[in-house]
């Protein structure tokens, strides 16, 4: 594992203050090793730092309960949704509370009519949609795993639906929160639009925990579309499946999905997920709309494909073929695990304005080769944003090294083509010296922002920018 910098405990604090939150949480609080460690990092190549306690919230109150406690004795107090984050955002470097908020799992409210509904932020993604899908209604963000709508806020999360749908913060009209001292805030209410102040609920969404812990979220939904199709094209090289997508994008087709896989990630996919595949570069698409206007979409991106050399272009016409091949996607990341088993992966998360994704792209497959590297990608292309993952054994120091130093030379690329670091999944501990490089001075601001919200710090301390 790499090692993150531990950072100084308020031993006697923690020991207070882990007093009272026993008394007045009973089981609710536990600290046992391995709960604790659970809720300390899992899906990362960084260290776990496990938290001193876990207290399992079930009411806004009850946080704000906690986050008063640590405020006062000024211990760490670190958010918890479902620990699917992946640059060490749940680690305590410092110890502290971690607030598991899994218990709050209620569908609030859903208002059909106005497209929305209201959560608590335990819901998952996948419990939302299960909710949702007798009245007509979806939630298109889609991260790879089933994450927490809480979670998935604080990271400004978003996946293959973003290209037509958005992200988080497109997505959350408003939210509920406790702040750094206690109190309980709202950031709007189920307006689609406001000029009301400051910007709190696009300030708090993709915060990480580091300004406040989300206790309630107002979501827009989406109805399902009358026709929903998808397709796949094989193509002979990584750089003319990226230049098709380039050219959906420019042309304006309003794709619902467009991912790309390369030829690595397709072997992967088909011995996890019996897909029987031709080994090459392959893009997966979907359209919605209308019976009429998925089938234009299909036949314009079939006639771009051909430009690039597209093979093999199928529409999935049965819904469990479509299900199949999506579900195969959204498995990507333990499709790549199982075929160096071992094996850690080291995510990584660049995103490239949409004319330079072919280049960005081409380089880093030839990089990654260039260090003997096993690195399937796999990518949102029409966002311009990819994962290459190297799979690497973390008993051989140099493969480390060599891995590492591949990490740093794309956040370097796509910086260079005017891009960022991370397209979704955040800073966390991982990505913090790449913020600085990114953002310049703004980091400065960043800095100020925590703390003028959060004086003593005690909130996802060791995270962004702190
Ligand atoms: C296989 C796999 C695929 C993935 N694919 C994608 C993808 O396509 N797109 C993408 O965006 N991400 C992806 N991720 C990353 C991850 O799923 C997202 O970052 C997700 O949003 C994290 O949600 P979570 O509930 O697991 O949050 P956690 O990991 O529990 O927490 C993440 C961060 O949010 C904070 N937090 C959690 N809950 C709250 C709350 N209620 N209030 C305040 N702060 C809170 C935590 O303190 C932490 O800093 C993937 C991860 C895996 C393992």
């Amino acid at each position: 594992m790499v090692k993150h910098a531990k950072m100084p405990r308020n031993d006697a604090g923690i020991h207070t203050a882990l007093g009272i939150l026993k008394q007045r949480f009973g089981t609710q609080c536990q600290t046992g090793h391995a709960v604790c460690e659970q809720h300390g990092h899992t899906t990362t190549w960084l260290e776990n730092q496990p938290p001193d306690a876990v207290v399992f919230a079930q009411t806004s109150q009850e946080v704000s309960d906690i986050v008063k406690v640590c405020a006062e004795h000024r211990v760490p107090v670190i958010a918890y949704g479902t620990g699917t984050s992946l640059e060490g955002h749940v680690n305590a470097p410092a110890g502290g509370v971690c607030v598991d908020l899994s218990q709050m799992d209620k569908v609030l409210a859903v208002n059909a009519g106005d497209l929305d509904c209201r959560v608590q932020p335990g819901v998952t993604r996948e419990d939302l949609n299960t909710h949702l899908r007798d009245k007509g209604l979806f939630f298109p963000i889609d991260p790879g795993a089933n994450a927490s709508l809480g979670g998935m806020a604080a990271t400004n999360a978003s996946g293959t639906n973003a290209v037509r749908y958005g992200t988080m913060k497109d997505n959350v009209l408003s939210l509920e929160a406790v702040m750094a001292d206690g109190r309980i805030i709202r950031t709007g209410g189920r307006a689609r639009k406001t000029s009301a102040g400051y910007d709190m609920t696009r300030l708090l969404v993709g915060s990480e925990g580091t300004l406040c812990i989300i206790t309630e979220i107002t979501l827009r939904l989406q109805g399902i579309p009358e026709a929903i199709s998808s397709a796949r094209c094989s193509f002979p090289t990584v750089e003319s499946a990226c230049q098709t997508v380039m050219s959906v994008i420019q042309y304006g087709l309003p794709v619902a999905r467009i991912e790309l896989l390369d030829e690595v990630m397709v072997r992967a996919s088909n011995a996890y997920s019996n897909l029987g595949l031709p080994e090459t570069p392959l893009l997966l698409l979907e359209f919605h709309g209308t019976e009429a206007s998925v089938v234009e979409q299909a036949e314009i991106f079939g006639a771009l494909s051909d430009d690039f050399g597209g093979t093999g272009y199928a529409a999935t016409t049965t819904t469990e073929e479509r299900n199949k091949l999506w579900k195969a996607r959204h498995d990507a990341y333990w499709a790549m695990l199982q075929y160096r088993p071992g094996a850690t992966g080291i995510a990584t998360d660049a995103c490239v304005p949409i004319s330079r994704l072919a280049d960005c792209v081409t380089q880093a497959q030839a990089r990654a080769q260039e260090l003997g590297l096993i690195a399937p990608i796999v990518g949102h292309a029409g966002d311009g944003n990819f994962h290459v993952t190297p799979l690497v054994d973390m008993a051989d120091a140099d493969e480390v090294a060599r891995a590492a130093g591949f990490v740093a030379w794309l956040n370097d690329l796509a910086l260079s083509m005017d891009g960022t670091c991370t397209g979704e999944h955040g800073i966390g501990q991982g990505k913090m010296p790449y913020l600085v490089q990114e953002m310049g001075e703004a980091t400065d601001f960043m800095a100020d922002i925590k703390a003028a919200l959060d004086p003593k710090g005690i909130l996802n301390p060791g995270k962004i920018t702190s």
